[in-house]
């Protein structure tokens, strides 16, 4: 059985000590970084120091941007909050989307009425969707449909899957993009910290871990399926918290487009 959520979450004192870690980490990348811009300012004709001092800086610069989104991960892991009302995450993770989402991709929520609050926080439920739909909006440059489901598992998917679940009930949440797909060989790296695909500066590798931890330390189950250029889906399982508590739903409000 899984236990209840309580004081003793270990999870949590991993968080607080990456925090502490991360913040250890930028204090040392700052001289790392102002310093060698001021080198760079007296190095005069030297072409070659130019390029070591760039080096440098461009290195220390990405390595600052890493530690932001480690202290990121760790603020939301230690937040209290209630648990996650899946509308209500889903509409603000759209939300908070919505700057970086262009025009050309669609989105659509499907989502059951009424669904329980999940055990995971509100916080996490709208971290986990949010680095879901940024990795969509990433993966269709050229547009496409972003389809974001939840409904409750039935029994039998439940006893049906991959890893054994709790007892209880759970619910079933898709992210799934008509975008340009991963191989196998990608497909079965996409959890591991650090790794990315993109660009320098614009990918640090760290979502989709982040998005692994909360699913598992919550009690769920996260799986990807992808087809290079069909695009690809994420289904995560997460046990629901009993009825009447807070964060149940609070009215049936569905979320851009055509819903349920
Ligand atoms: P980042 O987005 O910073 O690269 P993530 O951990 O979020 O880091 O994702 C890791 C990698 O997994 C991405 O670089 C990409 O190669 C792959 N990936 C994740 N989501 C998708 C998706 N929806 N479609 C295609 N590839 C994806
Ligand atoms: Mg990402």
């Amino acid at each position: 059985r899984r236990k209840r959520r309580g004081r003793s979450r270990p999870w949590r004192r991993s968080a607080a000590s990456s925090a502490g870690l991360a913040h250890e980490i930028n204090n040392l990348l700052q001289p790392v970084i102002s310093l060698s811009d001021l080198a760079r300012g007296r190095a005069g004709e030297d072409r070659k120091l130019h390029t070591y001092l760039n080096a440098i800086h461009d290195s220390g610069v990405k390595a600052r941007t890493i530690m932001r989104d480690v202290l990121q991960f760790a603020r939301v892991e230690v937040a209290e909050s209630p648990p996650g009302n899946l509308e209500e995450a889903v509409h603000s993770a759209l939300e908070l989307a919505a700057p970086s989402m262009p025009a050309s991709i669609e989105t659509r929520a499907r989502l059951e009425p009424g669904l329980n609050a999940v055990t995971i926080t509100a916080t996490e439920l709208t971290q986990v969707l949010l680095n879901l739909i940024q990795n969509a909006r990433d993966a269709m440059p050229q547009g496409g449909t972003l389809t974001i489901g939840a409904r409750s598992l039935s029994l039998r998917e439940r006893d049906a899957s991959r890893r054994q679940l709790g007892e209880g009930d759970y619910v079933r949440l898709t992210v799934a993009d008509t975008g340009t797909g991963m191989d196998e060989a990608t497909r079965q790296r996409v959890f591991d910290p650090f790794f990315t695909t993109k660009p320098v500066g614009t990918g640090t590798g760290l979502g989709l871990s982040v998005v692994y931890g909360i699913v598992r330390n919550g009690g769920g189950d996260i799986l990807v399926e992808s087809a290079p250029g069909r695009g690809t889906s994420f289904i995560i399982d997460l046990p629901t918290a009993p009825t009447g508590g807070p964060g149940q739903t609070t009215h049936g409000m569905l979320v851009h487009g055509e819903g349920a």
